[in-house]
């Protein structure tokens, strides 16, 4: 099952061009099984959330994209109201709630901002992301493998051209967000770019 671990819509993230239900219609006739809705530092609400899923051809999961002092980190299965800045905080709270933290498109800027302590903070990378270079993403796939575990894949889509680019392989069926913490958590699964 192919997943896009990261996508970003218009108008919740301000600089995507990408609408939630292109998103979703794009994303099945690419080929991919689910997405993840990532926007930047917000949560979707769940009324707007549920008639997005109710519309969608594929399965829509929830996580999101936080700008913080260590850059940006893809959280799965953090409650919104644990959202911060400081990635210290995020990490206490995803011990907290058993969320999983990735440090997004690590190679991207050139300059790893994590510590031999703050690394803990973070079950692994995005080892695949479909805005970065083949050499950030060759870096960042190195990175992964220093982790507890595997790195996942995400297109990072802001437009409808980018949407599939990368995603990450599951070996089992997942339909909701519960499901999908759980496959990541078992490390059965691949980051792949398209
Ligand atoms: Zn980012
Ligand atoms: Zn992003």
């Amino acid at each position: 099952m192919l997943v896009d671990l990261h996508c970003h819509t218009h108008p919740r993230s301000a600089c995507s061009a990408l609408q939630a239900g292109q998103l979703v219609r794009l994303a099945a006739e690419r080929g991919l099984d689910a997405i993840c809705l990532t926007e930047h530092d917000r949560a979707w609400d769940e009324e707007a959330l549920a008639a997005l899923r109710a519309a969608s051809p594929i399965p829509v999961f929830h996580g999101v994209e936080l700008t913080t002092d260590l850059g940006h980190v893809l959280a799965f299965g953090l409650p919104p109201q644990q959202y911060s800045p400081v990635a210290a905080e995020i990490a206490r709270a995803a011990q907290r709630s058993g969320a999983l933290l990735y440090l997004a498109h690590p190679a991207r800027d050139g300059l790893l901002r994590v510590t031999r302590e703050t690394v803990e903070y973070f079950v692994s990378v995005e080892a695949a992301n479909g805005s970065d270079s083949r050499i950030q993403n060759i870096a960042a796939a190195g990175l992964a493998k220093g982790f507890r575990l595997p790195g996942i894949g995400g297109s990072d889509a802001h437009t409808e051209a980018e949407v599939g680019r990368a995603a990450t392989r599951f070996h089992m069926p997942l339909r909701t967000d519960t499901d999908l913490l759980e496959a990541l958590a078992t490390g059965r699964y691949e980051a792949i770019l398209r």
